[in-house]
């Protein structure tokens, strides 16, 4: 995966309505749903909407938008599953375990090792 943006990823699809999601959070910059393959019970992805494939190329008005998004959706998973922690990461490239070719964060309630496989 490069950053050649693909305009069938998965995401696209979920931004455009053409796929379904549970979604957690809009706004005119971003959405959060819910992972499909949760690594943990509350384990939302944080998507800008503009096309952008890894950090490297998010416009800075899209990766302040997430990171705010980021906030809002992370203390309010945390206070919804009853901890008071979170972990937040995301993957840039293939090579680097990045699955989907939209950018986007994982937040996750908790602390990685309570995630599957960790
Ligand atoms: P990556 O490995 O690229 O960092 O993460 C991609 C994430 O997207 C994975 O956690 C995976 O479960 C999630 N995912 C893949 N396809 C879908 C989908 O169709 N819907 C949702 N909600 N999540 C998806």
């Amino acid at each position: 995966m490069d950053s050649t943006y693909d305009t069938n990823n998965i995401f696209a699809k979920i931004l455009a309505g053409e796929a379904p999601c549970i979604k957690v959070y809009e706004d005119n910059l971003t959405l959060a749903f819910m992972d499909i393959m949760p690594q943990t019970d509350g384990h939302v992805l944080v998507i800008p909407k503009e096309r952008a494939v890894t950090i490297y190329d998010l416009s800075v008005e899209a990766a302040q938008a997430c990171m705010l998004t980021v906030q809002k959706v992370g203390k309010a998973v945390e206070r919804a599953m009853g901890v008071t922690g979170s972990t937040i990461f995301q993957h840039n490239g293939r090579s680097a375990g990045q699955t989907v070719g939209h950018f986007h964060f994982h937040v996750l309630p908790g602390p990685l090792s309570g995630l599957k496989g960790h």
